[in-house]
């Protein structure tokens, strides 16, 4: 395993739209290793949640701490967001040092592939949802403090 390069803020690739993975891709050494390798930056870097574009990767793939373990989720979209909010502290490992507060949705129903290219579907609230919520602005290209930004409008 290997700890990887964390991009920061101002590296044009965190302000890009991440491109999908082929599900195929899934079991090839190389995403195998990337996926390990992630894991363990996450780690090494204290993190809760890291994308693959915050390594310099521009695919849709995050792993999220869930208070039951880190979970990897492949091409996650939402199928279903609370209309209720809450504001909480954030932090990101490509914006280091600095925490501000970010309205999230409540709750989400999740829908993903697994590493092994299972489709799954759950839903998540709390904590973890804020996680994923963070986690998916990194591959749609946005940072926590753009929607902090656009909040405090
Ligand atoms: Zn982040």
């Amino acid at each position: 395993m290997a700890i990887l390069n964390i991009v920061t803020d101002g590296d044009p690739v965190l302000r890009k739209r991440a491109a999908e993975v082929e599900i195929k891709e899934l079991s090839t050494p190389k995403f195998k290793k990337f996926l390990e390798d992630m894991l363990e930056t996450m780690y090494a870097a204290n993190g809760i949640g890291i994308a693959a574009p915050q390594v310099g990767e521009s695919v849709r793939v995050f792993i999220a701490e869930s208070g039951k373990g880190p979970i990897a989720l492949i091409n996650p979209v939402f199928t279903k967001k609370s209309w209720k909010l809450l504001k909480g502290e954030e932090g990101c490992l490509s914006v280091p040092g600095k925490f501000d507060k970010v309205l999230r949705h409540k709750s989400l129903s999740v829908e993903a592939f697994t590493t092994n290219g299972q489709h799954i579907a759950f839903t998540a609230e709390g904590f973890f949802a804020r996680v994923l919520q963070h986690e998916m602005d990194h591959l749609d290209g946005l940072l926590y403090v753009d929607r902090v930004k656009e909040q405090k409008k």
